[in-house]
């Protein structure tokens, strides 16, 4: 199924505003509206929609938090960026992070099991694409997600 990358962030985001008010982070997109990815709206829905809990939730209280898609139409994909102002990750728990039920030193307000970056990589895997994170100790956090175009898939 074609779906558009910029609905299902609209739908995020209109998911995460409240949340986002709270903590006085502000949540900002940008993305074009003709960037197409292929598959199942609800799965991949569930990957934005992790990406921006965790970036809403481990942000610095007025933070940002910005959702941009590119489109890379030399290599057929498109790109999901999700970069927070949070406290950031060191490196050793930048590989770990992925893993079913692993949580770092969080806070205690900062509820959860641990499970949402296993989903967003096991989807996006499903999905024939890729994920990464890169931070800076103290800065934030940039979780990217590439999936290939319907034209690469095919
Ligand atoms: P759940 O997603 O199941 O509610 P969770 O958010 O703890 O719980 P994951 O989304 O898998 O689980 O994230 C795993 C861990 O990675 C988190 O506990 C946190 O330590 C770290 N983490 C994830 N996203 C960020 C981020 N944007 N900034 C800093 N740390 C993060
Ligand atoms: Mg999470």
């Amino acid at each position: 199924e074609a779906l558009s990358l910029r609905s299902l962030i609209d739908d995020v985001v209109d998911l995460y505003e409240l949340a986002a008010e709270e903590r006085e982070v502000s949540l900002v997109a940008d993305c074009p509206e003709d960037l197409i990815v292929s598959g199942d709206p609800v799965r991949l829905r569930q990957v934005v929609a992790n990406l921006v809990d965790n970036a809403v939730k481990y942000c610095r209280r007025q933070g940002e938090v910005r959702i941009t898609g590119t489109a890379d139409p030399a290599s057929l994909v498109v790109r999901l960026c999700v970069a927070d102002t949070g406290i950031g990750l060191a490196k050793e728990e930048l590989e770990r992070v992925w893993d079913r039920m692993y949580r770092g030193p969080v806070q205690p307000e900062q509820t959860g099991l641990g499970l949402g970056l296993s989903l967003v990589r096991a989807v996006v895997t499903a999905h024939g694409g890729r994920v990464r994170a890169e931070s800076d100790r103290g800065r934030g956090t940039t979780f990217t997600v590439e999936l290939p175009t319907p034209e690469r898939r095919r």
